[in-house]
């Protein structure tokens, strides 16, 4: 601002100094004409008044004279003239009687005593007995009658220069030009001031003028002159505040969210840049990633008009937990906080300064704890969760788009771990990421090319030692990789939706093998891993069924197992999706028993069928008491809720007769087989091949 207030008074000095300097001029002008009409007056008048002086002076001469021009007193006359013509005004004097005879003469004269003098001025004189006066060069020539008793007696005559009877021209001059100067010294600031007076309107719609094309509308200009510069600035007010309101509306639609007036993504991404480039020397400040859990099921149900509501709600929550944090945390006029809207259910969160990455974890606390409060929409209490991961800058990234992308990363990775959480960024979520990338695509790959084989694994009863059933696991025939396990693309899949597809043909492949081993004689069930999202879908029940009916195999060959954090995520759900399945006949399993979190409460009403133990347990029960005791305590509860159960990762004998003495249903592991293709796995459990190993 100052640089332009220093151009305008700059624009306003110039103004104001050249119309000072026009109005200087004209009155230059106008005094030089004014001198010169009173010089020539002047100097009229002064010719006028020497002369009247010439001739009082020379009247004055001859009447004193007089008396001795008609005594004809020469010493009398000599000794006058002498002294009269010594005066300043005159340069020379003589007498002369009325026959012209010269009675004395002094001074610059052509005549001198006893002359006779033939002068025309003083013939005239004495013929017409009046004072006659004649200007020749620089001298003032009068001829003045003398009287004596009434009696013409003669005449003077004098000589009088004009520079000593008139003011000369240059003094004229000199005395006009102090004038005028003194007029000048004396208007020119007056005009100065009139002039700045005149222009300060002009100065206001200048400074408008500029302030506008700086940016900045928000201006009126306030000039009461009454006369076209009004006019002109209230031209200029209503055209600013009409471009003011356009700036604005265009403002709102390129920076604001509409749903929730929170900033969008381009405001936000504008709000890092330019904190991250003004951040001082060992300033640190942190973006928070923010995604609902659980928002698309419940925008499903509730509707669009619902949904945004709800969206709306979760912006206040999350402004609020932003201010309670400004006010706990920005010490000394500190910058507030941002949170923005990026689309979806997606938000985010600028603190531009935080003392240690603590801080930024203590906001994210506070706003998963404000979201998972129930919000009240139409009516419905709605539970919603909300997951935030944290980039800090500078050591995460100093730009927006680097801050943005590990902050979701971090983000995911706090949506991974079940929801309701915050994570930091870390270096090894961004290979994990690039990594994950490929795989996605190669995954999509392998759906489509047919790449996915499912393998068998026995499970042995500890009875008889007989093939009780199997377990399908995904395999992926991957072309440069080789053949990969489940934990090579599982998690990947789920994360980029493709496990629905996964575990729908995995579900009915497994279901169509049993019915072909059932037709060639081996009926035995078949377990099918369901992941927790395959398992959440609504219509995961319609699937299960239609993968039945195409492939004719009984419900009650088919067992399906959950583990046990989808199994107790959401319990009642879990029983109410599982109730028809299970009144057709299919069975259920909680699988990697004794590594979640059971509720006793919920374990006891949920419909199962089958513990499948862990296979870290088993793999420690020999060694380690503490897995001992949690097998012994698995199969206790078992049998007290008479369920069946699954003995996972069996591979030495010791281990198996452990187990067995425990009183554990069925044996799966290395121990007796691996997981095996199809037509191995018919050999394997072909009733002569069982003989034999029975008999082994
Ligand atoms: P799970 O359901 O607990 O399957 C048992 C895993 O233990 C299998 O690993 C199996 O090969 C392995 N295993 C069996 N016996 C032994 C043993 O004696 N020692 C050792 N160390 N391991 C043994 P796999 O095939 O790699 O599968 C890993 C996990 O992937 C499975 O654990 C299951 O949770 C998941 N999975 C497999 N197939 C599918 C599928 O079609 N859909 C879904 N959603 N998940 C699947
Ligand atoms: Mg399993
Ligand atoms: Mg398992």
């Amino acid at each position: 601002m100052a640089p332009i207030r220093h151009a305008i008074s700059r624009v306003m000095r110039s103004l104001v100094i050249k119309f000072t300097l026009l109005c200087g001029l004209i009155l230059i002008l106008a005094t030089a004409a004014l001198m010169s009409v009173e010089f020539h007056l002047k100097r009229a008048e002064n010719t006028e008044t020497g002369l009247a002086h010439a001739q009082i002076i020379t009247e004055l001469f001859a009447t004193t004279l007089a008396p001795a021009i008609a005594n004809n007193d020469g010493g009398f006359l000599v000794a006058r003239v002498g002294q009269f013509a010594e005066r300043p005004d005159v340069s020379g004097l003589y007498a002369v009687n009325v026959s012209r005879t010269v009675l004395a003469a002094q001074g610059d004269v052509p005549v001198a005593p006893g002359m006779r003098d033939a002068d025309a001025l003083i013939q005239s004189a004495l013929g017409a007995v009046d004072t006659r006066v004649e200007t020749i060069g620089q001298n003032i020539h009068v001829a003045a009658p003398a009287f004596h008793d009434g009696r013409l007696v003669g005449a003077v005559v004098a000589r009088v220069p004009i520079y000593a009877v008139a003011r000369p021209a240059g003094e004229i001059l000199r005395r006009q030009l102090l004038i005028a100067m003194t007029a000048l010294l004396v208007f020119l600031p007056l005009v100065a001031l009139v002039v700045r007076r005149a222009l300060s309107p002009m100065r206001k719609l200048i400074e408008a003028a500029r302030a506008a094309s700086s940016r900045n509308l928000d201006i009126r200009i306030d000039i009461r002159t009454g006369d076209e510069l009004e006019l002109l600035a209230n031209a200029f007010n209503r055209m600013f505040a009409r471009l003011e309101a356009s700036v604005k509306r265009v403002h709102r639609l390129a920076y604001v969210d509409m749903i929730t007036e929170l900033p969008n993504r381009e405001r936000f991404r504008k709000e890092v840049e330019r904190v991250t480039r003004e951040a001082s020397e060992g300033q640190e400040g942190a973006v928070l990633f923010l995604d609902l859990d659980r928002f698309k099921r419940v925008n499903d149900s509730l509707g669009i008009g619902e949904g945004d509501r709800l969206l709306d709600a979760v912006a206040r929550r999350l402004r609020e937990a932003a201010r309670g944090w400004d006010l706990a945390h920005g010490e000394g006029g500190a910058e507030p906080s941002m949170v923005a809207r990026l689309g979806g259910d997606e938000f985010t969160v600028l603190l531009p300064k935080v003392r240690d990455s603590a801080d930024a974890a203590r906001l994210a606390r506070r706003i998963i704890d404000s979201v998972r409060r129930p919000f009240e929409i139409s009516g419905h209490q709605v539970f919603l969760g909300l997951s935030a991961g944290i980039a800090l800058f500078p050591r995460d990234g100093d730009d927006p788009e680097t801050l943005l992308r590990h902050a979701d990363l971090a983000m995911a990775a706090a949506k991974r771990s079940g929801g309701n959480a915050y994570e930091y960024f870390e270096a090894s979520m961004n290979r994990s990421a690039f990594e994950r990338l490929v795989l996605e695509n190669e995954l999509r790959e392998a759906v489509r090319d047919d790449q996915l084989v499912v393998f068998y694994q026995p499970k042995i009863s500890f009875k008889d030692g007989s093939i009780a059933g199997s377990e399908a696991l995904v395999r992926w025939r991957h072309p440069t990789a080789g053949m990969l396990a489940p934990g090579a693309f599982i998690q990947a899949a789920e994360e980029c939706g493709l496990i629905g597809e996964i575990g729908d043909w995995v579900l009915r492949r497994a279901c169509r093998d049993a019915e072909v081993l059932r037709a060639s004689g081996i009926s035995m069930p078949v377990a099918v891993n369901v992941s927790a999202m395959q398992f959440e879908s609504e219509d995961f029940a319609r699937g299960v069924i239609r993968a039945l009916e195409e492939s004719g195999l009984p419900p009650t060959l088919l067992e399906l197992e959950l583990t046990e954090s989808t199994a107790m995520r959401d319990p009642e759900r879990v029983i109410s999706q599982i109730a028809p399945l299970r009144k057709m006949g299919v069975t259920f399993a909680i699988d990697d028993f004794g590594t979640g979190h059971s509720s006793l409460s919920y374990l006891t009403r949920m419909p199962f069928d089958v513990f499948k133990i862990d296979q870290s347990f088993v793999r420690n029960m020999i060694d380690d008491e503490h897995a001992r005791i949690v097998v012994e305590t698995i199969l206790a509860m078992a049998r007290s809720l008479k369920l069946k159960t699954v003995a996972e990762g069996v591979e030495t004998a010791e281990q198996y007769a452990a187990l067995r003495d425990l009183g554990a249903t069925l044996a799966q592991g290395y121990l007796f087989a691996r997981p095996m293709p199809l037509d191995e796995f018919e050999r394997f459990a072909a009733p002569g091949a069982r003989a034999a190993r029975i008999a082994g």
